[in-house]
């Protein structure tokens, strides 16, 4: 058995790709949590004592609960309050107890049940966008000063690639680290970490979650073949994308997901997905 490259005590369990890194549980845990810190550190919009809420994404709730269980480790510090939003069709499930458990011996966690209908779609696009639109409705309610957004890097710049391949721009705000004009702001909690690295660590935590829907991104299979497992790739394409994302901030932003949109006020995804009728009222 190999030996940790970080701690060099402990038995390793995962090989990272990105950096070479073989790892024990405590060692990705720590560099994970790090990076975490440095995504929320430079949104600089967290005051003392925050209220965060985090989404456990329906199509993504393995990934939720890692970025619940990271997050708990660095607001630790900040004297934070978690509030994790918990679609009722994953309460009873074993892993998601056992993720707000752990949290909560860290920080302060509230839970919030919604009892919200899925979208039938498996657009990406849309889906993020109902999560997110679901997320500051509940975010307004409870009185959160930001929503800790779980996306990976990884699927940001999935569908930043997508999005200019298929021309629908107004998707590269789905790629941004920080919604800063939605109220309160979205935090892309994992801007930093590859979803390879946030599915081992969830699974190796006990967190992992079968998706209660799937999405799907046309580009994922060809990119993907061309990338390999050479993250390098990964990192210099997402440089690329941001800068184009960046320029388009003047853009139109849809008043229920925050996302740009080219169709008024409010964008055609929240309008299929019937995220305008079911949040807008907040
Ligand atoms: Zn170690
Ligand atoms: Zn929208």
């Amino acid at each position: 058995m190999h030996k940790c490259d970080v701690c060099r005590r402990r038995d390793a369990v995962y090989l990272r790709t990105y950096s070479g890194h073989k790892l024990c549980l405590p060692c990705l845990e720590k560099i994970l949590a790090r990076t975490v810190k440095r995504a929320i550190g430079e949104s600089h919009l967290l005051e003392p004592r925050p209220k965060i809420l985090v989404p456990i994404r329906p199509s993504a709730p393995a990934h939720s609960l890692a970025i619940l269980a990271l997050l708990s480790r660095v607001e630790k510090k900040f004297d934070a309050t978690l509030g994790v939003l918990l679609p009722s069709q994953l309460r009873g499930r074993e892993e998601v107890s056992r993720g707000i458990e752990y949290a909560g011996k860290n920080v302060k966690v509230e839970v919030i049940e919604a009892n919200t209908p899925l979208p039938s779609t498996s657009d990406a696009v849309a889906c993020i966008r109902f999560e997110r639109a679901w997320s500051l409705h509940y975010a307004r309610k409870w009185g959160a000063d930001a929503v800790a957004f779980p996306v990976s890097r990884t699927c940001m710049n999935l569908i930043g690639v997508e999005s200019l391949l298929s021309g629908r721009i107004e998707a590269l705000s789905e790629s941004l680290p920080i919604l800063d004009w939605a109220r309160p702001p979205v935090l892309a909690s994992a801007y930093y970490i590859e979803a390879e690295a946030l599915t081992a660590y969830a699974y190796l935590r006990g967190l992992h979650s079968s998706p209660l829907c799937n999405l799907y991104i046309p580009a994922k299979t060809p990119l993907l073949s061309i990338m390999g497992r050479r993250p390098e790739l990964e990192f210099s394409s997402h440089k690329t994308i941001m800068r184009i994302a960046e320029r388009l901030r003047g853009m139109e932003r849809c008043i229920v997901c925050g996302g740009f949109t080219r169709e008024g006020s409010i964008c055609r995804y929240c309008e299929e997905t019937g995220a305008s009728q079911l949040f807008l009222s907040s």
